[in-house]
């Protein structure tokens, strides 16, 4: 089973600041300690970039392109893509994901991370929403963008800057993605 992750933003594109927090740097710890857990329990992973800047392209358009053509191409499963959030709102705070289409494999996948990561980390659960992401679109698996929480509540800016609530959070992703699809048989 095959699973491409990737860790939004990064090279010229920091994502979203809050509290001292850039996102690129927490979606990136997240999603390489997610690919360790995956590949231990036997998924084939592909991870868009390991690195701030490898793989990205000046062009943020074409970056998102070719994010989706590089899990195409290797005729991915399916597609988790890890994002931080922010808001004019200092208490907006939680987890959400987002699919492009409601109804599907996508929705179920989606709804099992963000239960997961609700349930093991106490996050408020922002549910499952569908949007028209560059990366959902262009993809031809099913695909989810999850947000971890809100870089722009200070609570919750402390807990995705912390390495050990980074590794927890991309054990509650990997055992979401594991209730959704199930873990791949043996080798
Ligand atoms: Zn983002």
């Amino acid at each position: 089973m095959k699973i491409f992750i990737d860790p939004g933003h990064g090279g010229p594109d920091p994502g979203a600041v809050g509290n001292g927090v850039t996102e690129e740097f927490v979606n990136l710890n997240v999603a390489l300690e997610l690919e360790r857990l995956l590949r231990e329990a036997g998924y084939e992973t592909m991870i868009y970039r390991t690195t701030s800047d490898e793989n990205v392209l000046e062009n943020k358009n074409a970056d998102l392109r070719n994010r989706a053509q590089m899990a195409n191409n290797w005729n991915a499963d399916y597609f988790i893509s890890i994002h931080t959030n922010s808001s004019v709102r200092p208490d907006a705070q939680g987890v959400e994901a987002y699919v492009y289409r409601l109804g599907g494999t996508s929705e179920r996948l989606a709804q099992s991370i963000v239960n997961s990561i609700s349930n093991e980390l106490g996050s408020r659960n922002r549910g499952v929403m569908q949007a028209n992401f560059a990366v959902l679109r262009r993809t031809n698996m099913p695909a989810v963008l999850v947000e971890l929480g809100y870089l722009t509540n200070s609570t919750e800016a402390l807990n995705l800057n912390s390495p050990a609530w980074q590794r927890a959070v991309a054990a509650a992703i990997f055992n979401g993605i594991v209730n959704a699809v199930g873990l791949p048989r043996p080798r």
